[in-house]
């Protein structure tokens, strides 16, 4: 399989898991789904699927799906002249999901990928179900993951800046 045609696979599989979640989605909004794997080289090991529905010069409002077995590398959302950077609320909409801040290593449910732990450095876990939600400051470095089914979660923010995004693995290409 190619990765194109896998990417499609992605995208398409993306787009189900979050219509389910209840967030209509057009076809166009449905085939702009952004599927990445960081430039890591295992999407399904760290990866992300990002629908976009909103994103001004002020605000963000996005539906992400992570499948089982999926994470979303540990990074912030860095200042950017006078604005302080991202600020960023990750709601659930269905499965579970995990969210690692810095602080006391609570780490229990979640696991780091294998042979990551120097670059996954946040440890204080939350793990969250549909309904809960948590705002995360801007600068807060930060990485998620779903549970056993898979998750979508929103993600409701100021402006978003991808491409500036900072992540701990130096590996990672946003
Ligand atoms: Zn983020």
């Amino acid at each position: 399989m190619t990765s194109e045609k896998s990417g499609q696979d992605a995208r398409t599989r993306a787009a189900a898991m979050i219509r389910l979640a209840g967030i209509g989605l057009t076809d166009d909004e449905a085939a702009r789904i952004e599927v990445t794997g960081l430039g890591l080289g295992h999407r399904e090991i760290e990866g992300i699927q990002i629908a976009t529905m909103v994103s001004t010069e002020r605000l963000a409002f996005k539906a992400i799906a992570l499948f089982a077995g999926q994470t979303m590398p540990e990074h912030r959302h860095p200042a950017v002249g006078d604005d302080p950077g991202k600020e960023e609320t990750i709601r659930v909409l269905s499965g579970e999901c995990r969210l690692y801040v810095p602080g006391e290593d609570t780490l229990s449910a979640g696991r780091i990928p294998a042979g990551k732990e120097d670059v996954y450095t946040a440890r204080d876990e939350t793990v969250m179900r549909p309904g809960e939600q948590l705002t995360l400051s801007p600068g807060t470095w930060h990485w998620f993951q779903p549970g056993d089914e898979g998750t979508v979660v929103l993600s409701i923010s100021t402006t978003a800046r991808d491409a500036l995004d900072e992540f701990t693995d130096p590996a990672v290409v946003r």
